[in-house]
């Protein structure tokens, strides 16, 4: 016979808080607040492996379960002293749902069943206050006759309104005991008139009421939620049977819920709220404004003061649970009668200020260890401690919402021209830039704004990409807007204009474009945040590199501890208006003269950009990847700038347009470029690498330490990566020959095809280091690109034939798989002697980086902003491995 049902009551329990994943999280935690001693209205869980059955088999239970139920419910009987459906004294319960992992507001609840004309008679009678018996009674035909039955609950709201506007109250605790008996009456009808009549028996009440938790698993909004969160669905809900305690009963009675630290700001202090004389949701829904738990600025009477023996209780109980559970609780407790029961406790939601600064102090309170405060932060969360971020408390008006492409918040004036948002900027305004989509020529533009939206484009789009490399708060692809250049306006599809000059701001994290300024709060990196990532630091062993190009990106890398550069990608130092000319001359030439007349007039532009890099990474390793443009994205795309480009190169409008065409059916992914490029026209790689060693040796000069690694992108076979790297090494042995000075460099190779893979122990031989590309490794073995395929994958995630969206998070059984191998076979020929790592967005993703550690990768690189998440990633990684998890 299997056990479905797991008791608890008076201190003791068979469950505890390990058995989350039978139990669901809110049933393992009351069976553990009972063995912990608190007091804890008794009950009984129903197991998730029911609610598995239940969908397993037509929505049935199992054939034991009820036996188990009716036992469960003897038990409760016995410890509280009363009978369940007993017309003298009857026993209400609640039915509570939850899961492994808590989903806030999608599940539901039903309070005080029991409940008919005959019971609610024995309740008042018992409690000689017939005023809560009909105040309960009321709520439970409202509650079962929504949830269980699907009836609308405005039909019912609308009631309750109108009474206390026939009996002109405000408060529904004004209602007198008659009024309350006439809304039941009232509500009964209201049910009939429906069809939706709720039943009379109690068993029937019970048995139905499970069922609803369990229907509840599967609602729309909560497959929505799970999809968002990525939690399987065929984890299933416990459901919780428990005895009613009231907090309905009287001015001496209460509901609330707190937090043991605030949640907000991590802060050591009680926080909480809490109603007299009201139940269960009360608090959060808003009905009345809630009383603060200790006394504070807000003039409103606490509980400190109202009832200051049970908030001592409550604070007793917050110090014994925090001890106990080692983390930040989120609490749910009922006063009956001054009585303190607990409902729940949970480990609480908190903001990333708010987890370091708690994990911090645990560890000075000798909570927890530094290891177990590591794993106690967030790592995805991490991106909200270095961006500013809207005040979550200040309104908000929403106007349209697109991809969160870079995350952060954003405020200033709309323009709609990238120059304009230089020009705005340069007299000292706060610009965002809005745009249909960007191009390279908008570079300096999205430099100036604050932030930037484009109506469209994905999250890998020139406008996503550019932003969050430089830490700028983007959203892209917003169908909901129109965008008129000649008009300078925007539209959306809500009706709201907004007009050059208008403020605007964005939430870069959640996609969000808001009407106005709305204020922010400074993500000013605390004290705190120093000391927790010191104790990352040593704890990881992972090295965490980022991927920069720009000073401003080297600069951010090394502000936020990033060791080197794993990625400089020299394309996007071409996107700039002042060399972009050059770069579409050396594009569109027809000859190796011509190419090498263009590159020449690259070369100091190259140089100097590297000697920058060199200068402020001094001491650092600098990986410069070889140029790897999709041709086309440099190309301008009007006649008019097809025209402007012809008359600049001295070319015709007709050649410079078929060329442009030419190039522009390549597929940006695969065509002609990568190594293909260094082996197809070697002067341009000549030239690369003489601007990269001529710089190093230059900073080197200057008494700086560098050392360069030259990286040769999109490598298919050790002979194409032989025939780059001879004309590195001879270009390098003439430079030194040239220059009378030496220095140490590196190559290596991206591993971002297939072929590569496979054949990485061939191509180790010939390299220094291996950068793996995992965006390209993932569109090669998927056979998908993000941008194009952003509905199916949502449907292939949601059918669950990927566990994730395998550009953010590697896929670790195709993709992973085959990089997992291609390590081996890289160590198989060198052993430590290759530095084998990740350049590309999965070098931030926490998931990835678990994985990447796992399988004995010496690094990871990734966005400036992210190399702290990447960092304790890490971090997390080795404790994990050293835990042997
Ligand atoms: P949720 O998961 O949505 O928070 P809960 O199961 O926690 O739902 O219940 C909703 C509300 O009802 C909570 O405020 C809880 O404190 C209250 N509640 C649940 N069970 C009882 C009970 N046995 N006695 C009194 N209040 C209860
Ligand atoms: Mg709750
Ligand atoms: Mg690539």
């Amino acid at each position: 016979m299997s056990k479905w049902v797991y008791a608890f009551g008076n201190g003791q329990a068979e469950g505890d808080a390990a058995m989350r994943n039978l139990l669901g999280g809110k049933g393992a935690n009351l069976a553990e607040m009972n063995r912990v001693g608190l007091l804890v209205p008794p009950g009984f869980t129903v197991t998730t492996e029911v609610c598995t059955h239940y969908y397993e088999n037509d929505k049935t239970y199992p054939a034991d379960l009820l036996e188990q139920v009716r036992s469960g419910v003897s038990h409760i009987e016995r410890l509280i002293g009363r009978k369940f459906g007993d017309a003298a004294n009857p026993l209400l319960v609640s039915v509570r749902s939850g899961a492994r992992v808590s989903m806030p507001g999608m599940m539901d609840t039903v309070l005080n069943l029991g409940l008919n004309d005959a019971t609610v008679r024995g309740l008042a009678a018992a409690a000689k206050d017939e005023r809560f018996a009909y105040d309960s009674y009321r709520r439970f035909i409202m509650m079962f006759s929504n949830v269980v039955l699907g009836a609308d609950i405005d039909l019912f709201e609308h009631a309750l309104e109108k009474m206390k506007e026939r009996k002109g109250c405000r408060a529904d605790t004004e209602l007198a005991a008659e009024d309350l008996k006439a809304l039941v009456a009232e509500f009964k009808r209201i049910g009939k008139d429906i069809g939706k009549e709720f039943p009379q028996d109690p068993w029937e009440q019970l048995n139905k009421g499970i069922g609803a938790v369990f229907g509840s698993w599967m609602t729309k909004k909560a497959i929505t939620y799970r999809k968002i969160n990525s939690i399987p669905g065929d984890w299933g809900t416990a459901v919780n049977v428990q005895a009613m305690v009231f907090g309905n009963a009287g001015d001496d009675c209460a509901t609330g819920v707190c937090f043991s630290r605030d949640p907000a700001t991590g802060e050591n202090r009680f926080y909480g709220e809490y109603l007299c004389n009201a139940q269960g949701e009360d608090v959060v829904a808003g009905i009345r404004t809630p009383q603060p738990l200790a006394k504070d600025a807000s003039g409103r009477l606490s509980m400190q003061e109202a009832m200051p023996e049970v908030y001592a209780e409550l604070t007793a109980v917050r110090g014994k649970l925090e001890k106990h559970y080692k983390d930040m609780q989120d609490m749910e407790f009922t006063i009956e009668h001054k009585k303190l029961w607990m409902l729940q406790t949970r480990s609480g939601k908190r903001t990333a200020p708010a987890a370091i600064r708690v994990a911090v102090e645990m560890v000075a309170e000798g909570l927890l260890t530094k290891d177990e405060a590591i794993m106690r932060v967030d790592a995805g969360q991490l991106d909200q401690v270095l961006h500013p971020t809207l005040d979550p408390k200040a309104p908000k008006k929403v106007i349209a919402t697109g991809l969160p492409a870079s995350p952060g918040a954003a405020v200033g004036r709309a323009v709609f021209h990238a120059d304009d948002a230089e020009a705005w900027k340069a007299r000292g305004e706060k610009v965002i830039l809005v745009r249909i989509e960007t191009s390279p020529e908008d570079i300096g533009g999205m430099h100036a704004a604050e932030g930037v939206i484009t109506a469209r484009g994905g999250m890998t789009s020139h406008a996503a990409v550019v932003a969050r490399g430089m830490g700028t708060p983007c959203v892209s692809g917003s169908a909901d807007i129109t965008i008129n250049y000649a008009q300078k306006l925007l539209r959306t599809a809500s009706g709201a204009v907004v007009r050059e000059g208008d403020w605007l701001s964005i939430d870069g994290a959640k996609g969000q474009i808001i009407e106005g300024a709305v204020p922010t709060m400074s993500g000013a990196m605390t004290d705190n945040f120093g000391v927790f990532m010191k104790w990352v630091d040593e704890a990881r062993r992972l090295e965490v590199r980022a991927n920069a190009e720009t000073p401003s990106d080297a600069r951010h890398a090394r502000e936020f501890g990033a060791e080197g550069i794993g990625l400089a990608r020299t394309e996007h130092m071409f996107f700039d208006p002042s060399r972009i000319q050059d770069m579409r001359g050396m594009i569109l030439a027809q000859d190796e003269a011509g190419r090498r007349a263009a590159l020449a007039k690259l070369l100091p532009y190259q140089k100097q950009d590297f000697k920058d890099l060199f200068a402020i990474m001094d001491g650092l390793p600098v990986t410069i990847r070889l140029l790897d443009p999709p041709l086309h994205e440099f190309l301008p795309h009007t006649e008019a700038e097809l025209r402007d480009l012809a008359r600049h190169l001295g070319l015709s409008y007709e050649t410079v347009a078929e060329r442009s065409a030419a190039l522009h059916e390549a597929n940006p992914m695969l065509g002609h470029r990568g190594c293909r490029l260094a082996v197809t026209y070697p002067e341009i790689c000549e030239m690369q690498t003489r601007a990269i060693l001529e710089a190093a040796l230059e900073c080197q000069a200057e008494g700086k330490t560098v050392t360069p690694e030259i990286e040769v992108p999109l490598v298919g076979s050790k002979k194409e990566l032989d025939i780059v790297k001879a004309i590195i090494d001879a270009t390098a042995e003439k430079i030194f020959a040239e220059k009378g000075a030496k220095i140490g460099y590196k190559v290596g190779s991206m591993i971002e095809l297939p072929r590569a893979a496979l054949l990485a122990d061939e191509i180790a031989e010939s390299c220094d280091f291996f950068g793996f590309g995992t965006n390209d490794l993932t569109q090669t073995i998927l056979g998908m690109s993000r941008d194009d395929t952003g509905k199916i994958l949502d449907e292939y995630r949601a059918r669950g034939i990927y566990a994730a969206d395998p550009f953010a998070s590697v896929d670790v059984e195709g993709v992973g798989k085959l990089i997992e191998a291609a390590v081996k076979l890289g160590r198989k020929t060198k052993g430590g002697r290759i530095h084998i790592g990740v350049c590309g967005e999965h070098g931030g993703d926490p998931e990835s980086v678990y994985f990447f550690d796992r399988i004995g990768m010496d690094f990871v690189s990734c966005s400036p902003f992210r190399v702290p998440i990447a960092r304790l990633a890490a971090a997390q990684a080795a404790v994990k491995a050293k835990a042997g998890k």
